[in-house]
């Protein structure tokens, strides 16, 4: 007998390299190997894949190639846009204003510009499925304001915000506007003049490509300081030799995604739905968290009150279904999720939050394996609980 394929549902947290990718970094491992910044003629081919897939995102968004910088994962670009902007414009203002939704290499990084050098930092607020107003961006608003930093989709609830909207009050305020598109590709339109942000951060592994490499668009006259001083590299904007072959797959697993957006989208949609719709007529006390339309199309983020999110998960792991409890990233630690929270979930309901993210692999059966397991790992642990009465 074979063994039972996993049922993955974390796509959030990170995919499977797709083949065609695989297919065209392989030769920059092998005999492509030269450096980009080399003048003969295998740093000229590593030089000339480099430019090449510059230019497959920079269709993509909309943008030049020069307002491409490649970095290392979405968490550098999203460092490198806040503390880039921050420092580079420290004589004009010290304040930046982002949500309480954002994953914590946004968050991370203004509580430490706040704390260690002295910047001022607004947190908005966001409503019941975690949407922020941007009439709240346009009062928070000062003259010292530099930055603002909203993330585009959410890592752990999926909720889409209002990004193109608050991107025109940052234009018409003069301020540079940065967006955490890493949720986003794949799904959403990545058009930076439609959005009309300034800075917009993707990260290769949430797209079917290899992990370890990010994008950072920098629109045209944003000032910027670098994090990275040495060679000169991404336009002296980051420093250090180019990951060639995770360029190439970052922008071929781009290419790919953006040709199935729609196509795919619809399909995880329905699936997603179907999901949601089965765990939520089969078990009491439970809810969807994060808006019911404006969401990704992959992500179900459902929390049970008197269970905790651990105990599903683990359960879930023993039937051979991967999920994950709030954000990939927090997880060793059993705090309730800082987005639950925000969006004014109860911090023993918010414990209890399980994320099932939806992709390419996942069919109506994987979704069927899940709903027929589900309401027996739920009621099982409820029986534990002393607060539980059925
Ligand atoms: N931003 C968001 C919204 C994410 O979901 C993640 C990863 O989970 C990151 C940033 C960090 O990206 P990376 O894993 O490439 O550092």
């Amino acid at each position: 007998m074979g063994e039972r394929r996993v049922v993955y549902l974390d796509h959030a947290a990170t995919t499977a390299v797709h083949p065609q990718v695989i297919e065209a970094m392989l030769p920059y491992y092998g005999e492509r190997y030269g450096n980009a910044s080399s003048v003969h003629s295998l740093g000229r081919e590593a030089r000339q894949a480099v430019d090449n897939a510059r230019a497959t995102v920079a269709e993509i968004l909309n943008c030049s190639p020069r307002e491409i910088i490649f970095t290392s994962c979405g968490t550098e670009s999203d460092n490198l846009a806040i503390r880039g902007v921050c420092w580079m414009r420290r004589r004009q203002g010290d304040h930046a204003i982002t949500s309480s939704v954002e994953h914590h290499a946004v968050s991370h990084t203004c509580e430490q510009m706040e704390r260690q050098f002295g910047f001022e930092v607004t947190y908005l607020p966001v409503d019941e499925y975690g949407r922020v107003d941007p009439a709240d961006v346009e009062r928070a608003i000062a003259d010292t304001t530099i930055l603002i930093s909203i993330i585009y989709a959410n890592n752990e609830v999926g909720t889409v915000e209002p990004i193109a909207e608050i991107g025109e009050i940052a234009r018409r305020r003069g301020i540079p506007f940065h967006t955490d598109a890493v949720q986003a590709a794949g799904a959403l339109s990545l058009d930076v003049q439609e959005l009309n942000v300034d800075l917009l951060t993707l990260s290769g592994h949430k797209f079917y490509g290899p992990k370890g490499v990010g994008v950072l668009y920098v629109r045209e006259g944003t000032e910027l300081l670098c994090s990275q001083t040495g060679g000169g590299h991404e336009w002296g904007l980051r420093s250090g030799t180019e990951n060639v072959a995770g360029i190439v797959g970052l922008a071929t697993a781009l290419k790919l995604a953006e040709e199935r957006r729609e196509k795919e989208s619809r399909r995880l949609t329905a699936l997603r739905d179907r999901l949601v719709e089965g765990v939520l007529s089969s078990i009491d006390h439970c809810w969807l968290l994060g808006h019911p339309s404006q969401r990704l199309p992959n992500n179900a983020n459902i929390a049970f009150e008197y269970v905790e999110g651990e105990g599903i998960l683990l359960a879930l792991d023993m039937e051979g279904i991967a999920a994950s409890s709030g954000s990939a990233c927090s997880t060793g630690s059993s705090d309730a999720s800082h987005v639950a929270l925000a969006m004014g979930v109860k911090p023993e309901v918010a414990r209890g939050a399980i994320r099932m993210t939806l992709g390419h692999e996942n069919t109506e059966e994987d979704v069927d394996r899940v709903l027929e397991v589900f309401p027996g790992i739920v009621q099982r642990l409820r029986a534990m609980s002393p607060l539980y009465e059925a």
